[in-house]
């Protein structure tokens, strides 16, 4: 298993759970606004720093009685081929586990749940069907077809198998209030969704794509109706205000009750 870091302690990342997380490297998408372009751009990932299996789990056995959970996230995990038997050795000590995904590789999410690997599934819905592959930086493919892939994960964590989440992280720039109302119709009867507010980085994935940002994932060119505040490094994309976050919340909540925003 490839390892490329781990935060020792978390309250926040695993709900219900005194837990670590640990961060797989590599990711088949490109969103933009994303926080770790060196877990996700090949690039910028050295294999010095990749953190090995076994200082990971002794780790884990010292932290026996302490921590509760082991919270995996990436990059994307599910790229990574030997996942279920790294969530089965971190269960067999005794740990609860909470998976990030995206919803690319919904046939992997499905083994991973099945087989019993998992507490807890956080995964994101990254916007409304139509903006799909600008939201995740790739413009090369269709938004049905990236939108298909996804909407094969959310069916089957709406099953009820496992505890799950959507989360969403909006972003000044990609996302509007018409684009989250047209997305809740599609998460109605979801557990759970949490609206994320964007918050600008100093370097975000968008900053390394050719004609960055998302000006570069539009072909260059932002639809004149997005004017936004001063945008950052990353053109075009900024943090949405307060109250654009409320209207979003009360716009998405006709139809998931649930949904709720978070930092803000
Ligand atoms: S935000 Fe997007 S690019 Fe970043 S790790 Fe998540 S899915 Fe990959």
């Amino acid at each position: 298993m490839r390892l490329a870091g781990l935060q020792k302690l978390t309250l926040l990342d695993f709900p219900g759970q005194i837990a670590c997380t640990v961060f797989t490297p590599g990711c088949n998408l490109r969103c933009p606004f994303c926080h770790n372009p060196d877990l996700v751009l090949p690039a910028l990932l050295s294999e010095e720093d990749l953190l090995p299996e076994e200082i990971f789990f002794d780790f884990l056995q010292k932290r026996k009685g302490k921590l509760t959970g082991v919270a995996v996230t990436g990059g994307e995990p599910t790229l990574q081929p030997d996942l279920p038997q790294f969530l089965s050795r971190i269960r067999e000590m005794g740990f609860g586990v909470k998976l990030d995904t995206n919803g690319f590789r919904p046939q992997i999410l499905k083994e991973i749940v099945n087989a019993g690997l998992v507490d807890y599934v956080a995964m994101d819905v990254k916007n409304c069907p139509g903006k799909y592959a600008l939201t995740t930086g790739r413009p090369e493919k269709r938004s049905g077809e990236l939108w298909d892939t996804v909407l094969e994960s959310i069916f089957f964590l709406m099953e009820g198998h496992v505890a799950y989440e959507f989360r969403t992280t909006v972003v000044g720039g990609l996302h509007t209030t018409e684009d989250i109302r047209q997305l809740a119709q599609l998460l109605r009867g979801a557990d759970q969704w949490y609206l994320q507010q964007y918050h600008p980085a100093d370097d975000v994935v968008g900053d390394f794509l050719p004609n960055a940002g998302l000006g570069g994932a539009m072909g260059g060119h932002l639809p004149a109706s997005e004017p936004g505040p001063e945008p950052g490094r990353t053109s075009g994309l900024y943090e949405p205000s307060f109250q654009m976050m409320n209207e979003m919340r009360s716009a998405a909540s006709a139809y998931v009750p649930s949904v709720r925003t978070r930092g803000i």
